[in-house]
């Protein structure tokens, strides 16, 4: 076989699909939530249980030729969760720890997360289960080009819009644009966003999640009466958002004291050369092995004495178990669903000040509707232009979360829920229902 099409650290991470437990559930814990602010909110029970539950849950098969020859057969799945406020948007994962709960979970958080910053997307996710390290380049590209025909019906620039997540990459959305395309007769590029810029990718999309984590953390700082020049930050995950989100902070005169991958975590007290780890990592792929730093395990960077941290890797890394030893002022939540429900309630007692998933990681999406907007436009913007955009929603997006949690004395996480649940139920209300 040759060269592997994806390189990633990324495998079973987690326990097998169907152990999680309750604590560890992505649906419950996104449930818990929901319920919370639902019940807060006084929603009333019919639209209630209209939120509760995904519009569409797609599972398909996808029959993929190996390069042996031999005929495998894949699971994928799309869950459009909610499309009341405009067309789905979520990405695609190709992963083996892919399950329908963790799919429809995350289609529920992009739900929220649109709603959250205001743009007129509904939420989405996908995913394939399989292991893309192990695939060929031909590989890989059959089985995005059979799993996209198998969901079509629901794809399109007005319906259904997927985007890069965890193993997926521009070279997999210009294989997904491209066969959408070859259907359809005609290009049509505003089908997903994270394209390569050359066809009709946004510039600042690679670094939007991070740029969007610097700004929230910035005027979380603010808030506490601290300032950005000096906050010491420990950062768990270098991938896209953890890197990005570290080169930028530092750039703006915060102190790196931590960050980790899979294969190792980095302390220096005094403060990482973000610059010199990020080459180290273009040249090895992963931070083990760094000399110029003391390498710790890498679940100790949450836990470290500093001001902020940022867990940009994965899902429930702050559990009942480790949020009592937080030492941190704030916690950026880069990775969608890192801090399990339970560790809410400890967080919010220790008085950390946390910025939510669905706020913190929204950068992203916003500069894929941005792309979206272009490609439907056919007139692109530069950069500067992308980035003040992204830097108004991001600030505005923070202040009305800071403003509601005062106002109705709730933690930022459940005032998050609640501002975007009551966008999404305003929405019903104004529609009615179809019978
Ligand atoms: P990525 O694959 O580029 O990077 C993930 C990083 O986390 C890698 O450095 C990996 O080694 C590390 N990692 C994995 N497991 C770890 C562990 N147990 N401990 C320490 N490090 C670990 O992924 P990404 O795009 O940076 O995404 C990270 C998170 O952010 C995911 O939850 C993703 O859903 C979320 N997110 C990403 C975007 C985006 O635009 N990329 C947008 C919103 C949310």
């Amino acid at each position: 076989m040759s060269e592997p099409a994806i390189h990633t650290e990324r495998q079973m991470i987690r326990p097998e699909k169907d152990t999680f437990l309750a604590e560890e559930n992505p649906f419950e814990a996104m449930m818990e939530r929901f319920d919370h602010a639902a019940q807060l909110l006084k929603l009333d029970s019919g639209l209630y249980k209209v939120l509760r539950n995904p519009e569409k849950q797609i599972i398909t098969s996808v029959p993929v030729v190996r390069d042996n020859g031999e005929v495998e057969v894949y699971t994928g799945y799309r869950v459009l969760y909610n499309t009341s406020r405009g067309p789905a948007k979520g990405g695609i994962r190709f992963d083996l720890n892919v399950t329908l709960e963790e799919v429809k979970a995350l289609a529920a958080w992009m739900t929220w997360k649109c709603a959250l910053v205001n743009i007129p997307f509904g939420g989405a996710k996908g995913g394939v289960v399989c292991d893309p390290t192990a695939m060929s380049m031909q590989e890989l590209e059959r089985v995005t080009r059979r799993y996209t025909s198998s969901i079509i019906e629901t794809l399109g620039p007005d319906s259904d819009v997927p985007a890069p997540d965890v193993n997926t990459n521009e070279r997999v959305m210009a294989w997904i644009m491209d066969t959408y395309s070859m259907h359809k007769r005609h290009t049509v590029t505003a089908v997903v966003t994270g394209k390569p810029v050359e066809m009709g990718g946004s510039l600042g999309r690679r670094e939007a999640t991070g740029r969007g984590c610097m700004i929230v953390t910035r005027e979380a700082l603010a808030r506490l009466g601290m300032s950005l020049k000096g906050a010491r930050v420990a950062i768990q995950g270098f991938g896209n958002v953890g890197s990005v989100t570290a080169d930028l902070l530092a750039k703006e005169g915060a102190v790196i004291v931590a960050v980790s991958d899979k294969s190792s975590g980095l302390h220096n007290a005094k403060g990482l050369d973000v610059g010199d780890v990020l080459k180290w990592v273009r040249e090895r792929r992963q931070l083990a092995g760094y000399p110029k730093a003391d390498a710790i395990p890498n679940d100790q960077v949450l836990t470290l004495d500093c001001d902020v941290v940022v867990p940009a890797a994965t899902e429930n890394v702050i559990t009942r178990k480790n949020a009592p030893h937080i030492k941190a002022k704030i916690i950026c939540e880069g990775a969608n669903g890192p801090t399990t429900a339970a560790a809410d309630e400890i967080l919010e007692k220790k008085g950390i000040f946390v910025i939510p998933d669905i706020l913190a990681n929204a950068g992203g999406v916003t500069v894929s509707y941005f792309e979206w907007v272009q490609d439907r436009g056919g007139y692109f913007w530069d950069e500067d232009t992308v980035n003040r955009r992204l830097e108004s929603i991001m600030v505005r997006s923070f202040t009305e979360v800071v403003s509601w949690a005062e106002r109705h004395a709730v933690n930022t996480r459940i005032a998050s829920y609640m501002i975007a649940i009551d966008r999404v139920a305003a929405m019903h209300r104004l529609r009615g229902m179809y019978a």
